[in-house]
């Protein structure tokens, strides 16, 4: 393992050794609760294999990247708002104001969301 992999925390929850309420995984991804949720519904799909950002994912990936959105509707179904609709968002960078470096699709609904998204 790699010193990222190891100090990673995403790939610490991945790993079990953070708590999480984990609410969907396969051999590709692990989908689990944002711990400070932005809307009523809110589950972030990650990787299993730690990629730091979409600036980082390469053509091997190709699977990984197909079972991030192939999760989406799994784990909308799972928490009930697949009918109703959700939003799935990856940021990237700091304008996007990524935090973690470890690639997360948040999934959020339950809720109406306003687009555009901007925040002063
Ligand atoms: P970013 O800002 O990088 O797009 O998203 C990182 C997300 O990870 C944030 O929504 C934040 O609330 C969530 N997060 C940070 N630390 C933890 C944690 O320890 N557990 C869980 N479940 N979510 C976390
Ligand atoms: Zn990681």
């Amino acid at each position: 393992m790699t010193h990222q992999e190891q100090d990673c925390l995403f790939c610490r929850i991945v790993r079990g050794e953070i708590p999480a309420t984990i609410v969907y995984r396969n051999d590709y991804v692990v989908a689990f609760k944002d711990i400070a949720p932005v809307a009523a519904q809110h589950a972030l799909i990650i990787p299993v294999k730690h990629i730091t950002s979409l600036n980082a994912l390469a053509p091997e990936d190709e699977a990984i990247a197909g079972q991030i959105l192939l999760a989406a509707g799994a784990v909308a179904e799972i928490l009930g708002i697949k009918d109703s609709g959700y939003r799935l968002v990856l940021n990237t960078g700091a304008d996007a104001m990524q935090t973690v470096f470890h690639i997360h699709a948040h999934l959020i609904g339950g809720q109406y969301m306003g687009w555009p998204p901007f925040q002063e």
